[in-house]
């Protein structure tokens, strides 16, 4: 991919919000060839809260978290998270963003030779440097959470999608990230395992004070455990509020448009 790579360079530093703002967007535009897919786009989100992005397929949401991610590189505006500037950004303070951000696909993406147990201790091993006996038990602890804790020992391919997906939470958290970052996690499941999957998801939401950024369809687990729920269309945010008031009471016509279509 030509986008990914981060300018190392010189960077203005930004100063940590008073705000306790954590993510901020300023003025962000993305194209692809013609196709403009974020246009000048504002948003910002505050340390522990969680954010759902709604809209259309192809309004830009995946593009924002791979962004976050430093996976794809915005044409124009500034991305801080933490008061970082993430474009341009020295190479070693991407990787310390990067760090605090943990990310789950919608594909799970395990790392199919290692074995559960494995594949949630290896990037706190060998990103965090904490030893195999630190990083075991808190794996353990996170198994535990995500309700696996009898499947240390065997591959993912001997587990069913939904639990495959729950490893990869607990492979997420492992980091201690401050962000995670959820993309579609359950648009690949069977049906009959989004629910555990979700469940797994409210449980993080309602016990920790993580900051959580997520695009889903799921609007009933939106509505659950988001502060704020933002609708994007035609690059931008174009309505944003508590989940309560954009799912019953949508002043947008296009939220509305949209809301009935997946409601
Ligand atoms: P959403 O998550 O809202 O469905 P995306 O962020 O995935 O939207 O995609 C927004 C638009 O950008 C889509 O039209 C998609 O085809 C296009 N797009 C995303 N990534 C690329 C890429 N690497 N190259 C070309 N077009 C892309």
């Amino acid at each position: 991919m030509s986008d990914t790579l981060p300018t190392p360079d010189s960077r203005t530093p930004t100063p940590p919000s008073p705000t306790g703002e954590l993510i901020r967007f300023d003025q962000v535009s993305k194209r692809f060839g013609e196709n403009t897919v974020l246009d000048r786009l504002d948003f910002s989100v505050e340390a522990g809260k969680h954010v759902t992005l709604i809209g259309p397929s192809g309004s830009g949401k995946t593009t924002i978290l791979r962004m976050l991610m430093t996976l794809t590189r915005p044409d124009e505006g500034t991305i801080t998270v933490d008061g970082r500037r993430l474009y341009p950004a020295k190479r070693r303070e991407v990787a310390e963003v990067r760090r605090n951000i943990g990310m789950v696909f919608q594909q799970f993406n395990l790392f199919p030779n290692m074995k559960v147990l494995r594949n949630v201790t290896e990037a706190p091993v060998t990103v965090l440097g904490l030893s195999k006996d630190e990083a075991e038990a808190r794996a353990r602890e996170l198994l535990e959470l995500v309700g696996l804790a009898d499947k240390c020992d065997v591959y993912p391919s001997q587990l069913s999608g939904g639990q495959q997906q729950r490893v990869a939470i607990a492979r997420a958290l492992a980091m201690r990230p401050q962000v995670l970052l959820l993309d579609e996690v359950t648009s690949a499941l069977d049906p009959e395992l989004v629910a555990g999957v979700l469940d797994v998801l409210r449980d993080i939401a309602r016990s920790t004070d993580i900051t959580m950024l997520c695009v889903t369809h799921e609007m009933n687990f939106a509505r659950d455990i988001s502060d704020d729920v933002l609708m994007f269309d035609g690059g931008r945010v174009i309505e944003s509020g508590p989940p309560e008031r954009m799912f019953e009471d949508p002043t947008h016509e296009r939220t509305r448009e949209f809301l009935g279509a997946v409601l």
